[in-house]
């Protein structure tokens, strides 16, 4: 494995909200040169079926990925990344077992998520249609944002920002919880199926930063095995700060472009359009423990 080869090893398919199929991201990784691949859809396993089929002879290595979003126990919420070197995408995807069991529960509570809002409102005395709402979402996944321009299209608000200050936000009577595993669950969940947890983008959770070296510290008795450290959007501070956390605490490094397939994604799937671009080098301890015994080359 070339030790400047560019891999990416966080990246979304059409299994959730990324634009391009499992079977189209492999492809485009190879053409890239791609050494290493893990595609990490949220709270689905559903493509990595078609990914680990389409690896077959590519040259791209390719590692099974889940990216659950999480309730941290000491407040606020992140972002979990599942990797799983050697276990069989059909086995990820056994609907009957508890990971699978786990997600369908987190997708069935996302998709009854916004009616449960519009009825809420209605039982405030502010009745709208779910057609009205998605006209706002225009195909994109609905939210409460959306939620706020029908209700400010009805005149019961006079701004978005009363929407949310009035019945959204959270403590606000049409407010519903957003369900997600608990951190402890998702560790064990991953873990239970011989995977490697990694707190994903630490960087760009709530608050100043300030608790994250706390954060990481809780969560590596309970089974964290990597932190995310190179990540588009995360400053060279953050990253020099992950990795001493990292190397401190016996973590694994891991980065990737949480690459959706979108115009916006400035950085392409590798980073392999711009500055920013994580290299075998970089995440080798974690390509090892992926792929046992690799060979880094020069060239
Ligand atoms: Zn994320
Ligand atoms: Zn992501």
């Amino acid at each position: 494995m070339n030790r400047n080869a560019p891999v990416d090893l966080h990246v979304h398919s059409t299994a959730s909200d990324g634009a391009l199929t499992p079977g189209a991201i492999v492809e485009s990784a190879a053409r890239l040169g791609l050494a290493a691949l893990a595609i990490s859809d949220h709270d689905t396993v559903d493509g990595l079926p078609e990914a680990r089929e389409a690896s077959a002879g590519t040259g791209v290595r390719f590692v099974p990925a889940v990216e659950l979003s999480v309730n941290l126990l000491s407040g606020g919420s992140a972002h979990l990344l599942g990797y799983f070197p050697g276990v069989e995408p059909d086995v990820l995807c056994d609907k009957s077992a508890d990971l699978g069991m786990a997600l369908a529960r987190v997708r069935a509570a996302r998709d009854t998520r916004n009616p449960r809002i519009i009825e809420k409102l209605a039982q405030l005395g502010f009745p709208l249609f779910e057609e009205e709402v998605l006209e706002f979402a225009g195909g994109d996944v609905v939210g409460r944002p959306h939620i706020a321009q029908a209700l400010l299209a009805r005149g019961y608000v006079q701004t978005s920002r009363e929407a949310f200050d009035r019945f959204l936000a959270r403590g606000r009577p049409a407010y519903v919880e957003r369900e997600r595993l608990w951190e402890n669950t998702a560790l064990d969940l991953i873990r239970s199926l011989g995977g490697l947890p990694v707190l994903a983008h630490p960087g760009l959770m709530d608050g100043d930063g300030r608790n994250l070296p706390a954060l990481i510290r809780s969560l590596v008795p309970r089974g964290l095995s990597g932190l995310e450290v190179y990540y588009p959007r995360h400053s060279a501070e953050t990253v020099a700060m992950l990795l001493r956390e990292a190397a401190e605490a016996g973590l694994l490094v891991s980065g990737g472009t949480d690459f959706h397939g979108s115009p916006e994604d400035s950085a392409g799937m590798g980073g392999t359009q711009g500055v920013f671009m994580v290299k075998v080098s970089q995440v080798e301890g974690f390509l090892r423990r992926c792929f046992g015994d690799i060979e880094l080359t020069e060239e």
